[in-house]
């Protein structure tokens, strides 16, 4: 599965956030033989079509698609350098999909802050800074193998070029990410900040409703998606049952707990969309990334479903919900049977068939 790595300097609350994740039980009772690393999380993406579904199809049980998140210890200042625990710090960011930053507005005075003070615009460039410096130091070793391999292959010239301007972007101080480089030419170089980013900024309860701080903030990190939470209260809001919850969180001005939109916004950033299933049994939403075909859609389900896929019949949510049931949408024409060639959409439901 794709993972997000979630980073900060240290006390921001990561372990606060991270626990809280963990808390959520949504593998265990889903997916029963998976194995899970002590640091990783992985938590349901809310998705409320699902519990449309089963009301419709009566079914037993729900499965929402989910979204694995991976607690990456140890940045400091000098981990470009290999200090600390610098190395092992950036391999494993190597690893994730996307980069999650964890950013400290609270302003408790009984927590001590690394550098004295809370500022998240000087704590969001302390961690770029490291990322940064990284990825010159790759692309400074690669970069006079690509140019002398560009004199034989043409290709390559073009990379070249693609590398050139991403050090100009990283000795100006910005990431890969913020000045929108095409990924594409500089896969081969892994480089860190041409991840995608979000920001979760760990605030104060009385500033969840505080719309000029986050306007602030989200201008700090734009186009990277920002989300607003108070770690120690999610925290709390995972020990509660569902509608005490939903009241804590309505007492403090807010519809969704932070973890919820965590998990939405970073199902997003991996690039990653769903496709539904409905019966009896479950109502399920799968994992595709964004432009899959039908026959890779199957896949999902099961390898066999990919090899001997031949049609899928597909009704959109809305249609199927306004309709009430397939054979209802069939006979106004809303089901659609479509091909190997056809790219799912959103809130498509779908029934494939296939050889075995
Ligand atoms: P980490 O070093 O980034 O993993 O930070 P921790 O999660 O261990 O948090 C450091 C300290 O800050 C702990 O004492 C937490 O209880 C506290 N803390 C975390 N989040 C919040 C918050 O949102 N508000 C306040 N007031 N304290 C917090």
């Amino acid at each position: 599965a794709l993972t997000i790595g979630i980073v900060g300097l240290p006390n921001v609350g990561k372990s606060t956030l991270f626990n809280a994740l963990t808390k959520n039980d949504v593998l265990a009772a889903n997916y029963p033989f998976a194995t899970i690393e002590a640091n990783e999380g992985v938590v349901g993406v809310p998705d409320p079509r699902l519990a449309k579904l089963a009301e419709l199809y009566a079914s037993q049980k729900v499965v929402p698609a989910t979204v694995t998140f991976v607690d990456i210890a140890g940045i400091v200042r000098g981990a470009s350098d290999g200090q600390g625990l610098g190395n092992k710090f950036l391999a494993n960011i190597r690893e994730a999909d996307a980069i999650c930053q964890v950013i400290r507005v609270f302003t408790d005075p009984n927590v001590v802050h690394v550098d004295g003070k809370v500022s998240p615009a000087d704590d969001i460039e302390t961690i770029n800074t490291e990322l940064i410096l990284a990825d010159l130091q790759t692309i400074d070793k690669a970069l006079p193998r690509l140019q002398k391999e560009a004199r034989m292959k043409k290709e390559t010239a073009a990379t070249v070029a693609a590398v050139e301007e991403a050090k100009k972007i990283l000795d100006s101080g910005k990431t890969a990410f913020a000045a929108r480089l095409d990924p594409e030419p500089l896969r081969e170089l892994h480089l860190l900040t041409a991840k995608p980013f979000l920001y979760v900024f760990n605030v104060d309860e009385d500033e969840l409703t505080n719309d000029a701080l986050k306007d602030e903030m989200r201008a700090l990190v734009a186009p990277a998606e920002a989300i607003f939470l108070d770690a120690k209260i999610e925290h709390e809001l995972m020990e509660l049952p569902d509608d005490e919850a939903l009241e804590l969180l309505q007492g403090m001005g807010q519809d969704e707990s932070g973890l919820n939109q965590l998990a939405r916004v970073g199902f997003e950033t991996l690039g990653l969309q769903t496709y539904l299933t409905a019966g009896p049994k479950e109502s399920r939403a799968w994992t595709i990334r964004k432009g899959a075909t039908a026959p890779e859609a199957a896949g999902v389900i099961h390898t066999d479903f990919q090899r001997g896929f031949i049609k899928a019949e597909i009704v959109s949510f809305d249609d199927l919900v306004e309709c009430g049931s397939v054979a209802e949408a069939r006979s106004r024409g809303k089901a659609r049977i479509e091909g190997k060639e056809y790219v799912m959409a959103d809130g498509d439901v779908v029934d494939f068939r296939f050889n075995v």
